[in-house]
């Protein structure tokens, strides 16, 4: 709980925030992602030999740390720990101090361990510094795990060792050809001048280049979490280090629950996965999980599997607009699945939603053993979940995407029916005159399908998505004396009965209920309400203002609220444990509600 921090902005467990320091004479309001500059910690090491490397002197002297008020240093070691951090979520403070920080750096794991196990310990609102470590090949990764506060104490002890710091790593002095940086310092000499300074000079020079390296650094993490892309720096970012990799890998395998927590559910950018790692992340996970819980398909003769476009949605693409007229007739017997990489399978109607619609991959029609062994488990896990809901299984597939399936149709003794030969292209003549002749023969007469199913599938499948298997069948219901109809164009559609039930929304790729829409299946989407104070809201709800919410709420969620006072809708801005544990921020954008 804090007074004087604010997360204002969130990108899974990294946070844009605002912070008050108090100094000796001073208050200044600050931002999150933050680097502290260790002036008091500088103006000691200019006295010390430059090249002593012992500064544990300087580190424990009290006058180091210019500590702000409700500043509490977690005594992980100490064997009264257990005691604070039972006392922690009571406390009234702004920032921690995560104590022998040093030692992260001994292994992956520790650095993993100790980072999470100190975010998950204090609460969501309060501010985190992991003192003396960063760097600028770090600092992306500190914050992407949940810090919110370094300090530039290792860059200037770096700097007092000679060692020069780079973006990607650093590098002793002595080892550089030239100076290859363009900051203030190194702009203002070269490097032959650097190197003729007495120690003294140099030291402090270099010093100050490591902290405006690192400062830069800390710049783009803070754009990167605004455009909500800051995993996709981490990617990169951590290919300069053995360890780094290592972080990212544990941090995908072992710690997918504290990500899944912090993960929205839906944003307006664009999710490049351009690495392996990328297949490891929480949005394709629970992408993958979804299709299997939460979606029902309809119950058709045909399956038809299809290969992914580049262009999103698949609909809008040139490809699939082939593949669509050529099964125009008979679309009433054939439920479409589309093969992807990350994605897995991506259900026709689900082509709208986040991530399947805002995604980009390299397509160079070459797949590695685990991207191609992820996918096989997508479409295994698929076929397995949903066979008898068709007779027949139809492939529109060629190079890799057809050896996926004809490895998961041999795995699970099921014949699948493939209209491409090998090597030839899925959009050519001869292969899509050779998919509508065979789906004209296995259907017999024709069947289109009304633009109304296609529709009311698309939101009955989004609904399911959002809220839980059956929300959509009782969002698209007909109600006595009313008949629910839907207008817009693709794919902004809308569902309405005597007045707006829900949207698309796709930007988001979210459905968006109204308050008329959210009464209909207010039984069933219990997990995704709030029960919120006796006020009547109006624009956003804040985190005090929160009794309860459903714990599987997440980041950019549609929710339902309601209090003794009021009814409403909105679209969640925290996930629903961080409205409960929070004390300030805002926790919902309204966007209707009703007095009762
Ligand atoms: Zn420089």
């Amino acid at each position: 709980m804090s007074k004087f921090y604010e997360v204002r902005r969130r990108d899974g467990a990294a946070r844009i925030g605002k912070l008050l320091l108090t100094g000796r004479n001073r208050v200044q309001t600050v931002q999150t992602p933050l680097m502290l500059q260790v002036e008091s910690l500088r103006e000691k090491i200019e006295v010390i030999n430059a090249e002593d490397s012992n500064f544990d002197e300087v580190l424990s002297s009290e006058e180091t740390w210019i500590t702000s008020r409700g500043t509490v240093l977690l005594p992980e070691v100490h064997p009264l720990f257990t005691k604070v951090k039972e006392a922690i979520p009571s406390l009234f403070v702004d920032f921690f101090v995560l104590s022998f920080a040093s030692c992260l750096l001994n292994s992956p794991r520790d650095f993993v361990r100790r980072i999470v196990d100190a975010r998950n310990a204090i609460p969501p609102d309060v501010a985190l510094w992991v003192p003396a470590i960063a760097s600028a090949e770090n600092a992306a990764l500190l914050f992407f795990m949940g810090a919110d506060i370094i300090d530039d104490t290792n860059a200037v002890i770096k700097g007092h060792q000679g060692i020069y710091l780079l973006e990607e790593g650093n590098v002793r002095l002595s080892e550089l050809a030239d100076l290859p940086c363009n900051c203030s310092i190194c702009s203002s000499l070269s490097i032959e001048e650097l190197r003729g300074k007495d120690a003294k000079e140099r030291a402090s020079l270099i010093a100050k280049h490591n902290t405006l390296v690192l400062d830069k650094e800390v710049k783009k993490v803070k754009e990167r979490i605004i455009a909500g892309n800051l995993r996709e720096y981490v990617e990169l970012k951590v290919r300069a280090s053995t360890f780094s990799t290592a972080v990212l890998r544990i941090l995908d395998t072992e710690e997918e629950e504290y990500f899944e927590r912090r993960t929205p559910v839906a944003r307006n950018q664009r999710l490049e996965a351009n690495t392996m790692e990328s297949l490891k992340r929480v949005e394709v996970k629970r992408f993958a999980n979804r299709v299997l819980e939460r979606y029902e398909p309809p119950k058709r003769k045909i399956l038809l599997i299809l290969p992914c476009s580049a262009k999103k949605p698949y609909s809008e693409s040139p490809s699939h607009a082939k593949f669509i007229e050529a099964i125009e007739n008979y679309r009433g017997y054939i439920h479409e699945l589309i093969l992807t990489s990350p994605l897995g399978v991506v259900p026709r109607e689900l082509e709208m939603v986040y991530p399947a619609a805002f995604y980009d991959i390299p397509v160079t029609g070459y797949w590695d053993a685990e991207e191609r062994e992820w996918v096989s488990s997508c479409l295994r896990a698929y076929l397995k979940n949903n066979l008898r809901n068709y007779e027949l299984i139809v492939a529109h597939l060629s190079g890799a995407y057809k050896e996926i399936c004809g490895s998961v149709a041999t795995d699970l003794g099921i014949e699948v029916v493939f209209t491409c030969e090998n090597n030839e292209e899925v959009t050519s003549k001869e292969a899509l005159k050779r998919l509508k002749r065979r789906i004209a023969e296995l259907c017999v007469e024709r069947k289109r399908l009304s633009g109304f199913e296609v529709k009311a599938n698309m939101i009955k499948a989004m609904a399911d998505y959002q809220f839980g298997i059956s929300t959509g069948a009782e969002l698209i219901a007909r109600k006595e004396g009313e008949r629910v109809k839907i207008t817009g164009k693709f794919p902004s559609y809308k569902l309405l009965d005597s007045g707006i039930l829900a949207r698309i929304v796709p930007a988001y790729g979210l459905l968006a209920l109204t308050v008329k829409g959210a009464r209909r299946i207010l039984d069933s989407i219990s997990s995704y309400k709030v029960e919120i104070d006796d006020f009547v809201p109006k624009g956003s709800i804040l985190a005090p203002g929160v009794v309860n919410a459903g714990e599987q709420i997440r980041e950019n969620d549609e929710i339902v609220f309601f209090g003794v006072k009021a009814f409403g809708v909105g679209r969640a801005k925290m996930s629903g444990w961080e409205m409960e544990e929070s004390r300030k921020g805002v926790a919902i954008q309204v966007r209707e509600v009703v007095r009762v």
